[in-house]
């Protein structure tokens, strides 16, 4: 049985990201602050953020960036990332964002994985985007230093060039407008096409929910990298016409800083952050009186912590949910709604329509006349929804099935009232802090120590329970390795959130017929470890 939003329909303007954004903007948005710049307080106004987005878009024309094809952005928050995010799709080309952390060998499997002519990047990070450029054949005339360094252009030069933005037309349905990576299901990361219509519509069918507004201070810590902060932030509070203050990583003293001292009104965390604000002595140092909101996504938000934040913060906290291959929102609480319970992701976004069905029987699950239904796996249909993964049709196969519907690989519950509440996840991804961790990726990893015969690797909770990634591994016969030297050997090749950081030998790696990691299994043994504990 499909269950859809309890709320109606909105209307998805069939226009490009950019002119469904800002080719209308009215003459007194103009003015107003879009960008603040935390560390520095420098501030860009929407009628400079517009031009600059024009200009940028002329710079790439005048390279020989034609529509279609993809520019890589590697950057943390900084208010350039904006106008750089925003000029590539005016461009008609896709960005595929790439994870600040990234090691040069993370990097370079992005550029080729995505086929990136041009990558974006700013100075501290430039010695791992140099040597991923070289791995993935790209040249040093190929990369754009948005901040400057001999040798490469910048950003002030793209601006100074004064290239007018190039006439390029787009089919909001077809075209590519971002290419985030994620591993989805299974296996390692793929790039998640993503249309100009997808994005345009989750900004239209979030906005009524989420409600950002002209005089909203919107802190933007989460990174515009990541499919979440790129929506929620760069679209919505964009479209929202609010001022966004940029954090380029999360320090807590900064963030504390910063809500106080731009007067922050609408702050977009995931869960650790909340128990930072739930928790640490700091907050009392600091005036947050001014947070009218905090909207948590990403992982899975515990009820007793959101109400903790509430309380100490007296404001209101909201849960959503989303996927980067759903643009990403699908599910959040209104900000009018405080009957909604906070460890629900609250109710189904318009236009979007959702079915549960029973992971091992395949069968639907229907929604209760009262109460609340049995777990499914959560699908959803609806104009935020990926094309598919690029160049990899087997995987497109296995995400959406022959009626459009989007396996997400969530288990969820739907209530009488359209309370949808994530309980657990069937896919094999692990969640760091909100990160997406893959564990095809680490696997790969392990098997590449020569000590190592087999290796799996799955989430499980950590002593405050956080997911944390935790491998399963069976040497080779005869040799000795420490679960420190295997941390080290895997944190020396990932970004820190990729990490390993437990590690239990075991005989052998449960497998199924066909050689699947039965990782259910791993799941129900560590489940018995924890209880015994
Ligand atoms: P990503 O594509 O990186 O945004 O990761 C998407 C996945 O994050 C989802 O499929 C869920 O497993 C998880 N997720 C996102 N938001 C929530 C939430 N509010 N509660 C539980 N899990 C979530």
């Amino acid at each position: 049985m499909v269950f859809t939003s309890p709320l109606p329909d909105v209307v998805i303007p069939d226009l490009s990201v950019y002119d469904y954004l800002f080719g209308g903007i009215a003459e007194h948005d103009l003015d107003r602050v879009a960008l603040i710049d935390g560390p520095s307080g420098a501030e860009t106004s929407y009628r400079a953020l517009i031009g600059q987005i024009g200009a940028i878009a002329g710079a790439l024309a005048a390279r020989g960036i034609s529509p279609g094809e993809v520019v890589a952005l590697h950057s943390p928050n900084v208010p350039a990332f904006a106008a750089v995010f925003h000029g590539i799709l005016r461009a008609g080309a896709t960005a595929t964002t790439v994870n600040a952390l990234y090691t040069a060998e993370e990097i370079a499997g992005q550029l080729r994985g995505s086929g990136a002519r041009l990558l974006f990047t700013v100075s501290p990070l430039l010695e791992q985007a140099v040597a991923a450029a070289d791995l993935a054949g790209l040249g040093a005339d190929q990369i754009i230093v948005l901040d400057g360094s001999p040798g490469h252009a910048s950003l002030r030069d793209l601006l100074a060039a004064g290239h007018p933005a190039p006439t390029v037309s787009i089919d909001p349905a077809t075209h590519l407008a971002v290419l985030p990576f994620s591993s989805g299901t299974t296996g390692h990361p793929k790039g998640v096409m993503l249309t100009h219509r997808n994005l345009v519509a989750n900004v239209a069918q979030s906005l009524p929910l989420l409600g950002a507004k002209p005089d909203d201070r919107v802190l933007a810590v989460l990174p515009f990298f990541h499919i979440y902060g790129m929506t929620v932030l760069l679209n919505i509070a964009l479209a929202g016409r609010a001022g966004l203050v940029t954090m380029p990583r999360f320090d807590l003293t900064d963030f504390l800083r910063f809500i106080q001292g731009y007067a922050a009104t609408y702050v977009f965390i995931a869960p650790p952050i909340a128990v930072a604000l739930a928790k640490h002595p700091l907050v009392d140092d600091y005036d947050l009186s001014s947070v009218h909101t905090i909207f948590s996504g990403a992982a899975s938000l515990n009820h007793t912590l959101g109400a903790a934040v509430a309380a100490r913060l007296d404001c209101r906290v909201r849960q959503g949910y989303g996927m980067s291959e759903m643009s990403p929102v699908s599910h959040a609480i209104p900000l009018d709604r405080d009957d909604i319970p906070l460890d629900s992701v609250g109710l189904t976004l318009p236009n979007i329509e959702c079915k549960l069905i029973d992971p091992n029987t395949g069968e639907e699950i229907h929604q209760p006349a009262e109460g609340t239904s049995e777990a499914g796996e959560l699908l959803c249909r609806g104009p935020n929804i990926m094309l598919g993964y690029l160049g990899n049709e087997e995987a497109t196969g296995e995400t959406l099935d022959a009626d459009g519907f989007l396996h997400t690989g969530d288990i969820a519950t739907v209530s009488s009232e359209g309370y949808v509440t994530i309980v657990d996840r069937l896919k094999e991804l692990i969640k760091y802090k909100g990160y997406q961790v893959a564990p095809a990726e680490l696997e790969a990893l392990l098997l590449g120590h020569p000590s190592i015969y087999d290796a799996a690797v799955i989430g499980v909770p950590d002593e405050h329970g956080e997911e944390v990634p935790k491998a399963f591994v069976v040497l080779q016969p005869g040799v000795e390795l420490t679960a420190e030297a295997v941390i080290a050997f895997v944190a020396g090749q990932v970004a820190p959130h990729k990490k390993v950081r437990k590690v239990e030998f075991v005989d052998r790696i449960p497998k199924s017929a066909s050689g699947k990691i039965l990782r259910k299994d791993l799941r129900a043994a560590e489940a018995l470890q924890v209880a015994a504990a």
